[in-house]
């Protein structure tokens, strides 16, 4: 289809969705109530399955709206204020804030739809009167000059995702429903630079360790199973949390491994864990991990904290991947204690902010306790490298098998 017509066709269906009339589903009606005359009151709104059709509120609260050629941004507004929605995405932002709504703005049947707490996260900013839900039928509308938005600085949000440049990247539709192996792996060694991560007492540093492995790592990859491999960083300095993902986003890379080690306050502690991402910590010390890994990449404020981790969670591509990510990792950690008959600390989940926005399986191993004595002298030692980068690749060579033969699932839990 030529461009211009395809333009054209969005341009034509966009408007119809969003001048469609609502659908009577026989659900919930909000009645609004107001201090004074709601301008073009038409005073109720219809809830279908949740969802509000955007069109009745643009009638009702007498929004002025306009969507861009491809449909996909539509902004919106009202005396009080403008904000911008995403399609298929639960952002809104407005003047360098940005919020985050319980689901997508989407398509209900054939009209736009949002859910109910676009009425108090987005509603007030564009009238410039506050909004309140009263109950599950009605809602308050202020005296003008009452309404804001309430949102988080647009700044902070390119440090824990990408996803608000989401027109940046393609979503890799249907290329999942083929059984393919990995074609492209992208390797991780941790910090670099300023960030040289944990030391041993005997002067073994992490940063120089976790380097040596994966570039032994790469060479196997490449050499024994003809993987592309990419290494998030090839000497010793410093690479931002952001441009790693981003090196393995831009590779579309089929798994991202980043590769750490551990540290204890206690010299006694040791063994091998690996991490796939959750926002809540399997336990307290992978919550501790999470913490020290992200504090070493710049990352000062807690993942988890409610509004962010909401945002990742809803557009972040991780959590399609979970199911993936925790096959990668099982495999990994098998390996790893066999090979190298190390502790067995397990597969543990963490926030951890290397893994978030890798648009692919991704995990996070922590080769052994740097710490620890008898673990810093084998870490250092090359054999010993080379059979950590050995047991890492018998779980990705396994993990590969399993994609070939169509035995990995993809669904997200
Ligand atoms: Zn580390």
């Amino acid at each position: 289809m030529s461009s211009p017509l395809r333009i054209a066709l969005v341009l034509f269906f966009s408007l119809i969705l969003l001048l469609a009339p609502s659908a009577q589903s026989g659900a919930g009606t909000i009645m609004i109530t107001g201090n004074d005359t709601i301008p073009g009151t038409a005073a109720s709104l219809n809830l279908s399955d949740g969802r509000l059709i955007l069109g009745d509120i643009v009638k009702v609260f007498s929004l002025r709206t306009s969507m861009d050629l491809l449909g996909e941004r539509l902004d919106l507004v009202g005396d009080g204020g403008s904000c911008r929605l995403l399609l298929d995405s639960p952002l809104v932002l407005s003047r360098g804030l940005f919020a985050v709504l319980t689901s997508p703005l989407g398509t209900a049947g054939s009209a736009l739809s949002v859910p109910l707490d676009f009425l108090t996260k987005v509603l007030p900013a564009l009238i410039g009167r506050a909004v309140s839900l009263d109950g599950e039928d009605s809602m308050t509308v202020g005296s003008p000059g009452t309404g804001s938005f309430d949102g988080i600085p647009v700044e902070d949000l390119p440090r824990y995702a990408s996803f608000i440049e989401r027109d940046k990247y393609q979503q890799p539709v249907d290329i999942k429903k083929v059984n393919h192996g990995l074609r492209v792996v992208v390797l991780d060694p941790g910090h670099g630079g300023r960030s040289s991560g944990a030391h041993g007492n005997a002067g073994t540093v992490e940063k120089a360790l976790v380097l040596s492995v994966t570039e032994k790592l790469k060479t196997m990859l490449e050499d024994d199973l003809g993987i592309k491999v990419v290494l998030t960083r090839t000497a010793d300095y410093f690479v931002g949390l952001k441009e790693r993902t981003a090196i393995a986003n831009n590779n579309r890379a089929d798994l991202f491994v980043s590769v750490h080690a551990n540290a204890a306050f206690r010299e006694g502690v040791n063994g091998c864990e690996t991490y796939y991402l959750s926002f809540s910590a399997s336990d307290l010390e992978a919550s501790q991990l999470a913490q020290v890994e992200n504090k070493a990449l710049g990352i000062n404020g807690d993942l988890r904290q409610g509004p962010i981790l909401e945002a990742i969670l809803w557009d972040m591509a991780q959590l399609e991947f979970l199911n993936e990510s925790g096959q990668v990792a099982s495999r990994v950690q098998k390996s790893m204690v066999k090979t190298l008959n190390v502790r067995d600390r397990g597969v543990r989940q963490a926030p951890l902010a290397v893994l978030v926005g890798a648009r692919m399986p991704a995990i996070l191993v922590e080769i052994g306790f740097i710490t620890n004595p008898a673990e810093e002298i084998n870490l250092d030692r090359d054999p010993y490298q080379t059979r950590i980068a050995r047991a890492l690749f018998d779980a990705i060579a396994d993990y590969n098998r399993a994609l070939i033969r169509g035995e990995v699932r993809t669904e997200s839990p």
